[in-house]
């Protein structure tokens, strides 16, 4: 029989500061129901007066119809008993100060209700630049610390006029409570400048500068997270002056397009991928090229481009004026961060842009565009920062009492893990901390997180390698009990293993990490490495034989050098000599280094081989000018040979001790006689190659398999971004019935270490 009685509901996930409680309040309405929604310190709470039947039909709707950037994780449904006077009507509390959970959602792309508002000639907000609501716009990138109310954000200097306020306060609107509400009568403005300051007079912004982009001109455009690069992307002249003028010669430019029609006149785009690009999140999405052409400047030597949507209104505004696309490149010289003040834009900036966007809503945050690949129906997170940081990982099992604790990542993508109560929430991309303002960003990112989520810890989480900036920081924050040194491949592992939600207890899962460089336990340099074990702990199982890598650092920028250090170690140099990329090169002198141990340390890095092998093969051999350039052109090279088509090479397999070594020795005598007997294009080397590697390491994992058991394969490290690599891989492991884990939603790269080493010092802590 039902009949009409009280329920509390309890709601958790990211719930606040989403217009939730509005959206509840008018589902409610619909169903009849009688009751109250309010904001606590859990999340949101629903007092709902209704008969069973219709408290599920409630519960239904809020779950399909949530508001876009709400997601709702769990439902608590609780039956109160105690006689309370029946309700007359649902009403919105008003949440106490302080009382709302701690947290932040992270920015989102302009919502269609505001965009049709922006293009409506009738409405007071037609062609406004700042137009947003519950459901998009600034978030994170303006806030200054919790609470998340309009006085704590850099919209605190806008006082709402009295047609905002009313829609601020007014429960049932689509802007009540918006923090960054505004109107042309009371919030930021735009204007523009020249290069040096003068600000140029001008009744239709957009069409000055969308005419001066086609003059081929570069244009600086304050944005959502940080300062853009505009020039006109079929505009040979503009974009080999930009290249010019920001030092950037051969690094991939992004593009923005007006809409995924416009999109797909260039790429392949699938409608998973047209989601994506769709999404609040506004992602830059990399994708195959496809159909009419683009210059070959916009990436030098890639199979594919990367684009986005327009996700500010400011966006909408530029590009409804072209139908090609616009370079939107980060506002900074190489290596800096991104530009988010106006005066450091002024400063930093005024020898690449012509004129200068700007307006008057401060960036507090730096938020850089997020970049995920998608390939074959899958898409691989790159770099996550606007519109997904702050991001949730989801807890495994086994981790509900994990500790509090802040894991500090690596040094050259760097982010940040925060362990705390029940999840783990990982930081915005924050680059290369050699940098002295991505430091400075990282320091603020900490503190920053530290209040979002009032996070109490003095524990630290950090990496092996003494000279990380990262480590050196965790250092000088946590006295030595309170620090756990996590080694930087079981983090990779660990990340991987986190985000498949492997519970904590497994000790069965056989990590392949292919890296760049991570510090190892016997202090050499790591990067091809087989791990088995778990989040507690791992033994080293499989690796590459090690090679010198001569002159250090100055190896990574010259890939010639990995190929000299691969050769000496296969005792091949001698005999080749002479292949193109020695040419003019100092051998004598790297042999010298190399048997006096002079700056020559020891690695098993597959980068720095992918680097070797894309040298003899001529991709990028001197100098890269973009980390990881020379790999990444292999693959591309790779990527156009077919199949079946492609030489097979061989490597030699070794045990001691239960290490399993790869030796690339027989490997290279084939593929340089293959190169120097032409009897392969580069392409089919280089595809075969990856193939061959692959096939390698799927033998040592039969080995490893033959005397232990795998529960899951786990493939992580930045080399796994390679695609052809990785799909070789899985491909074959799960040919011989292993599960494959792969990094999808947590990049395989460097910024997915700082939530492995939160999960490998939660584990230890728990386990110990
Ligand atoms: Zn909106
Ligand atoms: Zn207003
Ligand atoms: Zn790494």
């Amino acid at each position: 029989m039902s009949h009409l009685q009280y329920f509390r509901l309890r709601i958790s996930g990211l719930v606040q500061g989403v217009g939730f409680r509005p959206f509840v309040w008018r589902v409610a309405q619909q169903l009849k129901i009688a009751g109250e929604v309010g904001n606590d310190a859990q999340g949101v709470f629903i007092n709902a007066y209704c008969t069973r039947a219709t408290l599920d039909q409630f519960i239904d709707e809020l779950k399909r119809e949530q508001p876009p950037l709400a997601h709702i994780e769990s439902v608590a449904i609780e039956a109160l008993h105690e006689a309370m006077e029946p309700p007359i009507n649902f009403h919105i509390t008003e949440s106490k100060k302080g009382v709302v959970k701690p947290g932040c959602v992270p920015d989102a792309a302009t919502c269609d209700a505001c965009l049709e508002e922006l293009f409506d000639s009738a409405n007071r907000r037609f062609r406004y630049p700042f137009i947003n609501c519950t459901h998009c716009g600034p978030r994170i990138s303006i806030l200054r610390e919790i609470p998340y109310d309009r006085a704590s954000t850099s919209m605190s200097v806008f006082e709402q006029c009295s047609n905002c306020l009313t829609e601020y306060q007014e429960p049932t609107n689509r802007r009540f409570h918006a923090q960054p509400n505004a109107c042309v009568e009371c919030g930021p403005r735009m204007w523009v400048e020249k290069s040096g300051g003068e600000e140029i007079v001008t009744d239709d912004l957009f069409a000055f500068i969308s005419s001066q982009l086609r003059d081929g001109k570069v244009v600086a455009l304050k944005g959502l997270g940080g300062f853009h690069l505009v020039c006109d992307a079929t505009h040979q002249d503009a974009l080999t002056s930009l290249r010019q003028r920001k030092n950037r010669p051969a690094k991939p430019f992004a593009l923005m397009v007006r809409d995924t029609d416009i999109a797909a006149r260039y790429v392949s785009l699938e409608p998973e991928a047209e989601a994506l690009l769709k999404s609040p999140a506004a992602p830059v999405v990399l994708l195959q090229s496809k159909g009419e052409p683009l210059p070959e400047a916009i990436a030098p030597g890639q199979n594919q481009l990367g684009l986005m949507l327009p996700y500010t209104p400011q966006h909408h505004l530029l590009l409804s004026a072209f139908e090609t696309p616009l370079v939107m490149t980060s506002g900074n010289h190489s290596g800096a961060p991104q530009a988010i003040k106006n005066d450091v834009a002024r400063a930093t900036l005024s020898e690449i842009a012509d004129f200068f966007v700007m307006h008057d809503r401060e960036i507090v945050n730096r938020m850089d565009d997020s970049v995920l690949r998608y390939h074959n129906g899958r898409a691989f997170a790159i770099r996550l920062a606007r519109g997904y940081a702050p991001f949730r990982v989801s807890m495994p099992e086994g981790f509900a009492e994990a500790p509090d604790l802040i894991a500090l990542g690596a040094e050259l993508k760097s982010t940040l893990c925060f362990i705390q109560q029940d999840q783990a929430i990982l930081s915005q991309h924050l680059g290369d901390l050699e940098d002295a303002a991505t430091f400075d960003a990282y320091e603020h990112t900490h503190d920053l997180y530290r209040n979002l989520y009032q996070h109490p810890s003095q524990r630290y989480v950090i990496d092996l390698h003494p000279q990380y900036l990262s480590t050196q920081f965790g250092e000088s924050k946590a006295d030595r009990a309170e620090l756990t040194h996590v080694q930087h491949h079981h983090a990779h592992m660990a990340a991987c293993m986190a985000e498949a939600g492997i519970a904590r207890t497994r000790r069965d899962i056989l990590g392949l990490c292919f890296d760049g460089t991570g510090f190892g336990v016997d202090e050499t340099l790591w990067g091809a490495e087989a791990l088995y074990g778990g989040y507690a702990s791992v033994s080293r199982v499989g690796t590459l034989v090690s090679f010198p890598l001569v002159g250090g650092v100055q190896a990574i920028r010259e890939p010639w050098r990995a190929l000299v250090g691969q050769l000496h170690s296969a005792g091949l140099l001698a005999q080749f000599k002479t292949l193109p990329c020695f040419e003019d090169k100092p051998l004598r002198v790297l042999e010298h280094m190399i048997s006096k141990q002079l700056n020559t340390p020891l690695t098993s890095s597959a980068g720095r081989l992918f680097d070797a092998v894309a040298a003899a093969l001529g991709c990028s051999a001197d100098r890269i000018s973009y980390e990881g350039q020379a790999a990444i052109e292999l693959e591309a090279f790779a990527q156009r040979a077919t199949a079946d088509s492609a030489p097979r090479y061989s490597f030699a397999l070794s045990e001691q001790d239960g290490l399993y070594q790869l030796s690339t020795k027989p490997m290279w005598e084939a593929l340089l006689q293959d190169l120097c007997s032409q009897r392969y294009t580069a392409e089919q080397i280089a595809l075969g190659f990856h193939d061959s590697f692959a096939d390698a390491w799927v033998e040592l994992v039969e080995q490893v398999a033959a005397r232990n058991p795998i529960g899951a394969v786990a493939l992580s490290g930045g080399v796994m971004q390679n695609r052809v690599l990785a799909d070789r891989l899985s491909a074959q492991l799960q040919r011989k019935g292993f599960s494959v884990l792969e990094h999808q939603t947590l990049p395989a790269n460097d910024a997915g270490v700082s939530v492995g080493q939160a999960f490998v010092a939660a584990a230890q802590y728990l386990e110990n």
